[in-house]
């Protein structure tokens, strides 16, 4: 059922906004903040934001995807669009918030606000989880926490909703009360409170006065004691209050903390009797969460019975996709997280940034969006399918099957899984990406795993979330207007080809740079329509370059000279790249060479210099900066020499990553973004701001005991005087894992310990001391992660991360994650 329509003379009415209307009768339905993602553009509406960019830059995406609904706070494109509906306003996130305020304020469903420094999103899903038997609820999507994310939240609530479950996150002083009065929550929980004070407040007390402004009106407020010592009992919000606490007394007052097995056994004092619990987990952070929940269950007046039965279930919950390569050339997207609308809505829109195949398949099961009428769920469904272009449904349960007449593609339906699994060997599954989504029940791992190569034991995690973190911490450090090119050389630092080239073209960067011409070619064949520069391009694939419309950069004379041999007589104004060697002394024009080259380009229409650049040998170090300057200096002189005799203006640039960081004077036209994508830059002290982008696990195979005396590996290298305990791990030098790490120099990560090599590195394996460490076969052993990183691991073998990254070899399988 659709009930509150809101045409668009009513939002402007809501907003109060300068309004110029073409249809004041449009409906809107949905909020559009970025113009990548459009579901119904007829009822949408594009809200022109000012975040890491000036959200009226995307008006003409918006436009072209068919969005005529646009909230503004500059006029200018009122008369660019004179098809389109305008809403002038003074701050287009502030109407943003007073729109969700105002749709809020139209329910009296029950809302559960959650909010603290960790755990947030998993209190939230892990509560849908045990309260989706007796309420219809509506929950933020992900971790939708921010000024945008709450509103967008709240927006989805109807009629039908009897349960809201909203989370709320906030950085700096002031920001909560805005969010208060749109989440406007009955009941809320404080998850707990960080000790580390957040850059945006002056005090830990600060901070939890700001975070409990949240609560200000509830009438139930759930917290730990543990977590607010800092403000008097009586300041606490909410008119009736439940505490828990596993240190001191407490409404529940967790006693004992056993962990059996996976699991972990609880017992507490409510009530002044003695309750119990089992949760399907025992690592410290599920614990304090899963605590939460019993809190919440219990102060909702479950009785404890019902609660330890419901906490029993809880399942894990993986807010991620997997990209992985599958068979027959595949790709697979794996996500079994959840199946609800709006995680379908996302999920299908990484389906839809793949490029690499033209076919898109996505096999789904029936979805339980409670309450809501099946019809009109599953039109929804049908239409954003067909508006992500998927070619092929397979839908799988008995429900979802009667529905088959209103997708208009093909389709094919099982009753079940199994079903499925049977027809398995007879469905045809290749060159195609497959979105893989159902609903837990539904145990759709089993079809990921027929569709996935086996992937053996050793895994390089790409997480394409912090990319996009530092591709946006670097956007905020470069002025208006100049471009990016980013950096996917040798596969991409080690980090993939095509799965990296899409996120990029799909966040918009202006270029890629490759070295060799073949790597360019795989991605024009993987759908990538970026412009890419080759920086190596050979003579012999001039032919290949000049079909696949890859831009060659041009070091030499030679080169020039071959280059417009090889374009045909109908080319004309092909792109190229001028390299100038201003002190690296690897490849580029000399001053010397200078008046050469101006002659050859001076009214060459063959060929079109689409940039000029040098490249900076140490941005990063502060010893050799009167280098960089004089670099900076020596490019802008030889350039000017260029630019001179063309009538036209090419890009210029000079800065790669820590040039960037370091010379803001350096960012010209364009800057060349490499290392710093893959969360490294030696210009900033521990990478600060930077996101941990990749992290490498393999698994033990073997555990043995040796006595005294015996010795590990080839030429009898790793000596055990005392014997102990050592750990077989599959990963080698073959797979990039350097002989240099041998003999106790490298280190690796197992349950939480951080235990040396021993003996040398073998080709596919590698044996660790675990003397005195609980270990076996089938752990855990992290290479490098967020905690034992990439830096510690080159300066162990004295070397640079870049080293690190680029040698893990082809064999180890990528896959990537997405939220
Ligand atoms: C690799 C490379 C870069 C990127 O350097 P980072 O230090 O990784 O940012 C920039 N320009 C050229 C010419 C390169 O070869």
């Amino acid at each position: 059922m659709q009930n509150s329509i809101y045409t668009i003379a009513r939002i402007a009415e809501i907003l109060n906004a300068d309004a110029k209307l073409i249809d004041s009768e449009v409906v809107i339905q949905y909020l559009v903040i970025d113009s990548r993602s459009v579901l119904v553009p007829e009822n949408s509406i594009f809200f022109a934001l000012a975040a890491h960019r000036d959200g009226h830059e995307f008006i003409k995406d918006a436009y072209a995807k068919e969005i005529r609904n646009f909230v503004i706070t500059d006029e200018k494109y009122i008369a660019q669009y004179p098809d389109c509906n305008f809403l002038k306003v003074e701050d287009a996130l502030e109407a943003l918030q007073q729109l969700a305020i105002e749709h809020r304020e139209q329910f009296n469903l029950k809302t559960i606000g959650i909010t603290g420094s960790n755990g947030k999103t998993i209190v939230k899903e892990w509560l849908y989880q045990l309260l989706a038997a007796d309420y219809n609820i509506v929950k933020s999507p992900k971790s939708y926490n921010s000024q945008i994310g709450v509103p967008l939240s709240v927006w989805q609530i109807d009629a039908d909703h009897t349960l809201g479950i909203f989370e709320a996150g906030i950085s700096a002083i002031n920001e909560m009360e805005s969010l208060a009065k749109i989440i406007r929550p009955e009941i809320g929980i404080l998850t707990n409170i960080g000790e580390a004070h957040a850059e945006g407040f002056s005090s830990k007390k600060e901070k939890l006065t700001e975070k409990l402004k949240l609560f200000k009106d509830s009438e139930l407020f759930i917290y730990s004691p543990e977590y607010v010592g800092e403000v008097s009992a009586k300041d606490l919000p909410g008119k009736k209050q439940f505490s828990w606490s596993s240190k001191q007394t407490a409404d529940l007052q967790v006693i004992a903390v056993e962990p059996i097995e996976g699991n972990c056994y609880l017992r507490a004092i409510y009530q002044n009797r003695e309750i119990e619990c089992l949760l399907p987990f025992k690592d410290k952070a599920s614990i304090e969460n899963g605590m939460i929940c019993w809190a919440t269950l219990l102060a909702l007046g479950y009785t404890p019975e019902q609660a330890d039965l419901r906490l029993e279930k809880l399942s894990h919950v993986s807010m991620r996709l997997e990209l992985k390569n599958g068979i027959n050339q595949c790709s697979i997207i794996d996500d079994s997280y959840s199946a609800d609308i709006s995680s379908l809505a996302i999920a299908l829109d990484f389906l839809n940034q793949q490029n690499q195949h033209a076919r898109k398949t996505v096999i789904l099961s029936e979805l339980f969006e409670t309450g809501r009428d099946d019809l009109d769920l599953y039109t929804e469904i049908a239409e954003l399918l067909l508006q992500k272009k998927v070619n092929r449904l397979i839908g799988i349960g008995t429900h979802i099957a009667r529905f088959a007449d209103l997708f208009k593609f093909e389709t094919q339906f099982f009753d079940d899984t199994n079903a499925f699994v049977e027809a398995f060997p007879g469905l045809q599954f290749s060159h195609e990406t497959i979105l893989v989504k159902g609903a837990r029940r539904f145990e759709f791992g089993r079809i990921s795993k027929l569709l996935t190569q086996k992937i053996h034991d050793t895994v390089l995690e790409i997480d394409l979330n912090a990319m996009v973190g530092n591709l946006q911490f670097y956007r905020s450090k470069i002025k208006p207007g100049v471009k990016i090119m980013a950096m996917v050389k040798a596969f991409s630092y080690g980090s993939g080809s095509f799965e990296i080239a899409n996120l990029l073209q799909f966040h918009k960067v202006d270029y890629l740079a490759v070295a060799y011409a073949d790597e360019g070619i795989a991605l024009r064949k993987a759908g990538i329509t970026l412009p890419i520069m080759v920086m190596s391009p050979e003579e012999s694939a001039f032919e290949a370059i000049i079909k696949h419309q890859l831009e060659p950069e041009i070091y030499s004379v030679d080169i020039l000279n071959s280059f417009i041999n090889a374009l045909s007589d109908y080319d004309f104004d092909y792109p190229i790249h001028i390299k100038i060697d201003s002190g690296m002394h690897r490849l580029g024009f000399d001053q010397s060479e200078i008046s050469t080259l101006t002659g050859l380009l001076k009214d060459n229409a063959k060929v079109k210099v689409q940039s000029i650049f040098s490249h900076l040998v140490a941005s990063g170090e502060a010893e050799h900066d009167g280098f960089t300057q004089q670099q900076i200096v020596r490019f802008n002189t030889m350039a000017q020499q260029l630019l001179e005799v063309l009538t036209y203006k090419p890009l210029l640039h000079i800065a790669n990553t820590s040039g960037i960081s370091r010379w803001p004077e350096g960012q010209m036209d364009m800057v060349r973004l490499g290392i710093g994508l893959y969360g490294f830059d030696s210009a900033l002290p521990h990478n600060r701001g930077l996101q941990t982008v990749m992290v490498l696990k393999t698994t033990v195979s073997q555990v043995k005991t040796l006595e005294p005396g015996e010795t590990v590996g080839y030429s009898r290298k790793g000596v055990m005087p005392h014997g102990g305990k050592i750990a077989t791990v599959k990963i080698g030098y073959a797979d990039g894992y350097s002989r240099a790490f041998g003999n106790g120099v490298g280190k690796m990560l197992i349950n939480g310990n951080l235990v040396p090599t021993i003996g040398s590195i073998c080709m596919d394996m590698t044996m660790l001391d675990i003397t005195g460490i609980d270990v076996k076969a089938g752990d855990e052993a992290i290479v490098f992660n967020k905690e034992h990183t990439i830096m510690q691991l080159a300066s162990d073998v004295n070397t640079i991360p870049y080293e690190i990254l680029t040698n893990i070899s082809q064999r180890v399988k990528r896959v990537y994650f997405y939220e």
